[in-house]
């Protein structure tokens, strides 16, 4: 879960890291009246999802009260890497001397938290990482000691020559680790860190990305939920119990177990397709579990097949099924279907296809090849 830049800046602050006081508006006339509280110049920016506002005209500097409406009715307009701004955080406008970028990860190459620091910091450095790697420090954590005072001065020391502003940068290094370990984040960025001419240090910016799987241990971040910006899809699959992550092809994937669902995407990206998405209908025979699956993929419009791959155990064969036919009854499918079932009952499943005349194979290598060529609209 994604939290949106005023929310990350409210836990921010609440681990004492130095932001500049904002405010949120959904519509032009609330964004002049924060504005007007605030005092100018003010900066208005898009509340989405997503990085790279600055760049997609996300973030504006306003000057007087008319601007700051202005400004905020276009970024109101606009739709970021696909995602309506519904909101903008009104905030003061500094000026900067310096901007760094700081950021906290779990690297799993390594099994450890990683602190990434680079002074190149703003919005090119996702280029900077690209083209210039070397400029970006990494630092690996303990994490039974956590990020040490002293390695945290020591990092900030590598990218600002000012110690006294070492210093104080160090500081919101260290809050950034323990908000990042404390609210079981898989990532907290702050890009930029700045340097304001006045020798201010403030996090202009905040991103944090929660870990799903600790979120029942925060019931405070889960307040900050916005399902606005996930598809319909990915709701439905989590209201449901399913395990669903939307990928960048066109093979939609319902598959029973996590380890299986992995081995498919790996079969289908090695016959030359490339899958839609992960999604895992989990151990238990429940037909309702088949019609669901088949709600999320048939809602993603990229899908142009759908591969349906049981290995019945605890999950019957028969049981998927009956889930497809009700399925099918339920909504129509326009993506040609491949389904491979095999284990547990998979005569009777079959026998209950083939009465409404559809075929399913034991074969995983079959299927995947049949279903890569069918997303390729090559006839089998
Ligand atoms: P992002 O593009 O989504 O990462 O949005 P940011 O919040 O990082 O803003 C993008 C850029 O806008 C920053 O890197 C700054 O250069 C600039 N910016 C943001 N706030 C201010 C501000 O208060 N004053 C000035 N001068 N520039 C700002
Ligand atoms: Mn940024």
């Amino acid at each position: 879960m994604n939290l949106h830049e005023f929310q990350a800046k409210e836990l921010f602050a609440r681990h004492g890291i130095p932001i500049s006081p904002g405010h949120v508006a959904a519509t032009p006339d609330e964004a002049r009246a924060f504005a007007e509280r605030i005092g100018f110049p003010v900066v208005v920016k898009a509340q989405v999802h997503s990085g790279g506002r600055g760049k997609a005209g996300g973030v504006k500097l306003a000057h007087n009260a008319e601007e700051a409406q202005e400004k905020a009715r276009a970024i109101l307009g606009l739709t970021i890497q696909g995602l309506p701004v519904r909101q903008v955080l009104v905030t003061r406008a500094v000026d900067i001397a310096s901007e760094t970028y700081a950021g906290i990860l779990l690297d799993r190459a390594t099994r450890r938290p990683l602190v990434m620091v680079s002074a190149a910091g703003g919005v090119d450095i996702e280029e900077t990482a690209r083209t210039s790697p070397e400029k970006i420090l990494r630092v690996p954590v303990n994490q039974r000691t956590g990020l040490l005072a002293y390695q945290a001065r020591d990092i900030m020391r590598r990218v600002q020559p000012d110690p006294a502003l070492a210093t104080r940068m160090a500081s919101v290094l260290e809050a950034l680790y323990r908000v990042w370990w404390e609210s079981d984040a898989s990532l907290c960025e702050i890009n930029p860190l700045v340097v304001t001419t006045g020798g201010e240090v403030l996090a202009l910016d905040a991103k944090v990305s929660l870990d799903d799987n600790a979120l029942y241990r925060h019931a405070d971040l889960l307040a900050y939920r916005d399902d606005r910006d996930e598809s319909a899809g990915a709701v439905l699959a989590r209201e449901k119990g399913l395990s669903y992550v939307k990928l960048d092809g066109d093979i939609g994937c319902i598959v029973n177990g996590a380890g299986l669902a992995m081995a498919t995407l790996d079969l289908v990206t090695h016959y030359g397709g490339s899958p839609a998405n992960f999604l895992d209908i989990g151990g238990s025979s429940n037909p309702e579990k088949m019609v669901t699956a088949l709600q999320v993929i048939t809602g993603d419009s990229h899908v142009r097949a759908i591969l349906i791959n049981i290995f019945g155990g605890i999950t019957r064969c028969d049981d998927v099924a009956r889930g497809l036919l009700q399925a099918l009854d339920r909504m129509p499918i326009e993506a040609p279907l491949v389904i491979r079932l095999t284990g547990t009952n998979e005569e009777e499943a079959r026998r209950i296809l083939s009465e409404r005349g559809i075929s399913a194979t034991t074969s995983m290598d079959e299927a995947v090849q049949d279903a890569v060529s069918r997303a390729q609209g090559v006839p089998v």
